[in-house]
């Protein structure tokens, strides 16, 4: 059997079926097993798991998880690795190929599909394409409550921001939402070494493990995250002075009212609030508007 993590292997696989890289699909593949087999770990998998891997390239993680898990599907976009995934993926049963934009799939739906149910619930695990890394994220954790835990590769600046505290410079909009759905974690970095091509950074691998219900308890989700969004678009005002800019129609004395409720001193920069501070001014503003 071929092993898609040699990179011998793999760059006679490329060659072989005359396969261009394209790297606006974020095709850097990893061709360590040691890099690898610490994914699997991280991922904490069992013989009855159903796992979601976007992107498998050329094979390297797939074929570990299909070894491990009971079923793997796998969501790719480029048609013109299947035959090579053909070949490293042979004789592997468990492995489903979706030929898809990941970040267009209702990934709930397709775990429904392929397995019947979404009862036990699913893992995600993958080293993503990093053009969209920011956006998959956020489409894994606000549309996809079935997912039990998501193990990614990701750039590492994108892993500093997901495990920042407030008030660093990482710590951003994405840090609030992927804290407020899950318990986030850095498993281990990697270096830019390990991948065909090499991109230009390194990596680290995130694990976040899905809260049951969020960090936070708010009375309206949706305005929670407006004002995480005011808040950090403009990180460099004060937290009244980017309210008042949010919602033009409340008069600045009303703002003053509302972070005076939420117990917030209206001169600190938004960028300092953590998510509890973040739900008390959603729940003060959704009280008080
Ligand atoms: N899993 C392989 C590995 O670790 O070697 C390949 C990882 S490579 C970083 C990212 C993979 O995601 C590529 O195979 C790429 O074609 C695929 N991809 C890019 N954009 C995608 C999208 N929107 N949906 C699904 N797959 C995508």
């Amino acid at each position: 059997m071929l092993d898609p993590t040699s990179p011998g292997a793999v760059r006679d696989l490329l060659q072989r079926h005359g396969f261009r890289i394209k790297k606006n699909l974020g095709q850097n593949f990893l061709i360590d097993g040691n890099i690898i087999n610490k994914i699997i770990i991280a991922a904490e998998l069992n013989s009855t798991d159903t796992v979601v891997e976007i992107g498998p390239g050329v094979g390297a993680l797939t074929t570990r998880l299909a070894q491990k898990a009971e079923r793997v599907i796998a969501i790719e976009i480029d048609r013109t690795v299947l035959p090579l995934l053909a070949e490293t993926l042979d004789g592997l049963d468990n492995v489903t190929l979706v030929e898809a934009d990941a970040l267009k799939t209702d990934i709930n739906r397709l775990v429904q599909d392929q397995t019947g149910t979404l009862a036990g619930g699913y893992k995600v695990v993958a080293n993503l394409p990093y053009y969209i890394t920011t956006p998959l994220i956020m489409h894994l954790l606000e549309r996809h409550t079935a997912a039990q835990r998501i193990v990614v590769m990701v750039q590492e600046e994108v892993a500093r921001r997901l495990c920042a505290s407030p008030g660093t410079k990482d710590y951003g909009a994405l840090t609030v939402t992927a804290n407020y759905y899950a318990v986030v974690k850095t498993a281990f970095k990697v270096p830019r070494t390990v991948f065909l091509p090499r991109p230009e950074v390194d990596s680290a691998v995130v694990s976040m493990t899905v809260r049951k219900s969020p960090a936070v308890d708010v009375v309206n989700e949706q305005v929670f995250f407006a004002l995480v969004r005011a808040a950090f678009q403009q990180r460099r005002k004060t937290l009244l002075n980017a309210l008042v800019s949010m919602d033009k129609g409340l008069s600045r004395d009303r703002w003053l009212d509302i972070l005076q409720q939420a117990g917030i001193n209206p001169v600190r920069r938004g960028e300092t609030l953590n998510l509890q501070e973040f739900a008390r001014l959603a729940d003060a503003y959704a009280n008080l508007r």
